[in-house]
């Protein structure tokens, strides 16, 4: 069976680096809000090209808590309309809405990401921000998006959950050119902790000093509490492997890099589109995205299947045809509602092996 993703294999170079971190943790006694988080966020925020990095509890929570960030600076307040893709995990909606914000749900590209053209059509008097999405690994357009946002008075913010090392058009980072960045170091994403995690990046220092408080009960000092803030932090032993896959970041992107040129160069087969991909090199790949045409999908993926291949489909119901979001029910977006039925993620990662990889690719092209 090749593994959609293989995560114990994943973290298996790192055993015994993690065995000495933890006993040095048990030797210390200390477990949260310590040397291990700042020294993670000062690596982190240098990795991103940022002035700031502070850890949250997990990528969902950062999403929220840039936004109340904002409306405890006076720069958002209650009800302002935020651009979201329509295409995205629903964490970026439901961070939108757990900060009492409205999402506007905005059609993507062929690439995916954000449409700048929609997102400009979309804008009102009520848009007050734009939420982009590194969807799948590739930055969305952050030059064209940063000209939108000045032009019209907005705040940009980015969802890079899956795109940690992803470079924007101009060669930037994710992570250090919007007002703030979201990151979640969920176990499956590029960079993963052995549990949940997350961090926000951002060259505000007022909204940096903001944040460090807010999520940790609104507190900047112990039982004095400025804001009403959230129990949503980093602990100590999370950001210590941080630290250290950190280190092998980008070395873990260019083996994913290497795997997708192998895709793209040579996946060939009638019924399937490979993904608009604008700079391999650019690319973090956290998933490599087919879409398989003529309704063929489910059966596309029971062909791969029973020739022991795992896919995922990222994701079979679009954020406005969920149970939670019936109030956007009535919404016609049909861009994403055609994704839904038409992608299919196959296996990418660092630990994948050159025969994964060359079988992947027999099968696909064998499909009929
Ligand atoms: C994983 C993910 C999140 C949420 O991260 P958690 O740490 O699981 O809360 C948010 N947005 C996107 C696009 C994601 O893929």
């Amino acid at each position: 069976m090749i593994k959609f993703l293989d995560l114990q294999q994943i973290n298996e170079e790192y055993r015994e680096a993690f065995h000495t971190q933890l006993v040095d943790l048990l030797d210390s006694g200390w477990v949260l809000m310590g040397k291990h988080l700042e020294s993670f966020e000062t690596n982190f925020a240098k990795y991103c090209k940022a002035k700031h990095c502070v850890g949250v509890a997990n990528g969902l929570e950062a999403i929220t808590i840039i936004l109340e960030a904002y409306k405890i600076a006076g720069k958002l307040k209650e009800g302002d309309d935020v651009i979201v893709p329509s295409n995205t995990y629903i964490a970026t909606i439901l961070g939108v809405i757990n900060a009492g914000l409205k999402p506007v749900f905005v059609e993507p590209d062929e690439d995916f990401n954000l449409s700048v053209k929609h997102t400009q059509k979309a804008i009102s008097q009520n848009t007050k921000a734009i939420f982009t999405v590194h969807l799948y690994g590739q930055a969305s357009n952050i030059p064209a998006f940063t000209k939108l946002a000045s032009e019209n008075g907005l705040l940009l913010f980015d969802d890079a959950a899956q795109a940690h090392g992803a470079k924007d058009l101009e060669g930037q980072r994710v992570g250090g050119s919007t007002h703030a960045t979201a990151f979640s170091f969920y176990p499956g994403k590029n960079l993963g902790a052995l549990g949940d995690g997350g961090a926000i990046t951002t060259n505000d220092s007022e909204i940096a000093q903001i944040i460090k408080a807010y999520r940790n009960y609104g507190s900047h000092q112990k039982y004095h509490n400025k804001y009403k803030g959230v129990n949503s932090r980093l602990d100590e032993l999370q950001a210590a492997f941080l630290n250290k896959k950190l280190e092998n970041l980008d070395r873990d992107n260019k083996k994913r890099q290497n795997v997708a040129k192998q895709y793209l160069e040579q996946i060939d087969n009638k019924y399937i589109q490979l993904p608009l991909v604008h700079d391999i090199e650019k690319h973090a790949f956290h998933l490599f995205v087919l879409r398989i045409k003529e309704s063929r999908r489910d059966h596309f993926q029971e062909y791969l299947a029973k020739h022991n291949i795992q896919t995922v489909i990222h994701y079979p119901i679009p954020p406005h045809h969920q149970s939670a979001l019936k109030e956007f029910k009535h919404l016609n977006l049909p861009v994403a509602e055609q994704m839904q039925d038409e992608v299919i993620s196959i296996p990418i990662s660092q630990v994948i092996t050159k025969d994964e990889v060359n079988t992947i690719i027999k099968t696909i092209n064998d499909y009929r």
